[in-house]
């Protein structure tokens, strides 16, 4: 049997006026926010794709529909550590976690220390294993016009020895 699993996870929200602006599970000032059926976490979002994706579980879509009124508002952070409790009962856990995250506003590279931390705390790895890069779109696009946040994340899982993924 193989040993490690890869997964991959993307997602993007739109910019309004009014919520705080949450990725990664931390606060970052910004005059607007993200909008969603959730707290729009849209790395946390992908992260858990990622994760899920890997371990053949359903996504976060189906595991959580916005169409439960369970999951208005939802803490994000709530939804991966639900997510990591189905990967563990699955027979995995996670070796390393890289992500992208694609926006013009705000600059992310104050924030990409602790918005690490964050994420590793999340899934149980140390920072140095949650990759975080912050790309602008170069202008182009939804994101080239600071609308939207986007976000990419790779994670690799690796097989416990207990349960049935292994
Ligand atoms: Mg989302």
């Amino acid at each position: 049997m193989d040993t490690f699993r890869v997964g991959i996870g993307f997602d993007i929200h739109r910019f309004v006026e009014g919520p705080r602006l949450v990725l990664g599970g931390i606060e970052i000032p910004h005059a607007k926010g993200l909008t969603g059926h959730s707290d729009a976490d849209v790395v946390l979002h992908a992260v858990t794709d990622a994760l899920l994706g890997a371990a053949g579980l359903p996504d976060i879509g189906e595991l959580f529909p916005d169409t439960d009124a369970a999951y208005r508002g939802a803490d994000s952070r709530e939804l991966l550590r639900k997510a990591m409790t189905l990967i563990k009962e699955s027979g995995f856990r996670p070796c390393n976690v890289d992500l992208i995250v694609h926006a013009e506003t705000p600059k992310m590279s104050p924030y990409k220390k602790s918005m690490a931390e964050s994420v590793a705390r999340l899934i149980d790895l140390s920072p140095d294993r949650v990759g975080i890069k912050a790309k602008t779109n170069e202008g182009f696009g939804d994101i080239g016009a600071a609308d939207a946040i986007a976000c990419t994340a790779v994670a690799l899982l690796v097989q416990t020895g207990s349960g049935p993924g292994s």
